[in-house]
């Protein structure tokens, strides 16, 4: 099988050329952009072509040993808000990038075409959609039964919501931890987030940190799990998406809905009402949220 082939980048030094390096950096920046917009118009006439990835075998040293040392990420990736905005801010900072899109026959499967065009549109060249139909005949949730019906934001209550499935998170991250392991990544990353959430206990730090131990123990492999989102509010995600240049593209083009719907959705739903009240208020104090947005990843 062929090596996938992805994102490069190439730091540049700090130096009296600095302030040329920012301006190009902007012009690239801005054909990026249009770059991405003209891809995503022409995704849906296109046939998406899937990478073969280089699976390695098992080795007996936790470290990675890739050849040429380049920073490799996993990313799990369902074309949502979160997880586009976490491939955004990912795309910079390796030279390497695979999406694992899970197929769990979810009632909002339209999330897995919608992935499948932004990862192209953002120009990753590894993209897997992984088969996961076993998670749907295990669990019961409004997102695996067409029969029960998604609840409307807000009348929840505070018990964990039926969109809940348990154990999902646990499995992502699991396999695209196995996943890592088999290309020599170093990084799974994912968009959950603690601080806007939808009470669902897998979202948490103290759930993901435990769970990175035990996967380095049971792999002896020095993997890390990122959560770049996991203190931020919703409404300091759409800041970093605008940081990076791709409000509009998030906004028009991820999928978050639990009915399915691209873009602002069923407007109903949990994931609606937090997507949508997060945009609003970014868009009142845009300044205020993309100060602390800054402020909570270090970014300049
Ligand atoms: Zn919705």
């Amino acid at each position: 099988m062929a090596a996938a082939e992805c994102c490069l980048v190439s730091p540049t030094p700090i130096s009296i050329w600095a302030p040329f390096g920012a301006l190009f950096h902007l012009i690239n920046k801005k054909r990026y952009i249009r770059k991405s917009q003209r891809v995503l118009s022409e995704a849906s006439d296109t046939q998406y072509s899937f990478y073969s990835v280089r699976l390695m075998p098992p080795r007996s040293s936790g470290i990675p040993k890739d050849e040429t040392m380049r920073k490799k990420a996993v990313i799990v990736f369902s074309g949502g808000q979160d997880s586009t905005t976490c491939l955004i801010h990912a795309l910079p900072k390796y030279d390497e990038i695979h999406c694992i899109t899970f197929d769990y026959g979810q009632r909002h499967r339209a999330e897995i075409e919608a992935a499948r065009e932004l990862a192209q549109a953002l120009g990753v060249t590894a993209h897997t959609v992984l088969d996961l139909k076993l998670l749907n005949e295990l669990t019961v949730s409004s997102l695996t039964r067409d029969n029960i019906p998604v609840p409307i934001a807000n009348e929840a209550g505070i018990e964990v919501p039926n969109t809940f499935i348990p154990g999902r998170n646990i499995l992502f991250l699991t396999f695209a931890s196995i996943y890592a392991y088999q290309v020599q990544a170093q990084t799974v990353i994912t968009g959950v987030c603690e601080t806007d959430f939808s009470g669902y206990p897998d979202c948490r730090d103290d759930f993901v940190k435990a769970l990175n131990s035990a996967i380095k123990l049971g792999m002896d492999y020095q993997l890390q799990f990122e959560t770049p989102l996991m203190w931020l509010t919703k409404s300091e995600t759409w800041a970093l998406a605008e940081y990076h240049g791709q409000l509009e593209l998030v906004r028009e083009h991820t999928l978050s809905c639990y009915n399915g719907i691209k873009g602002s959705g069923c407007g109903e739903c949990d994931a609606c009402s937090l997507r949508s009240k997060g945009l609003n208020e970014f868009l009142k104090n845009k300044k205020r949220f993309m100060n602390s947005m800054r402020y909570r990843l270090s970014l300049t």
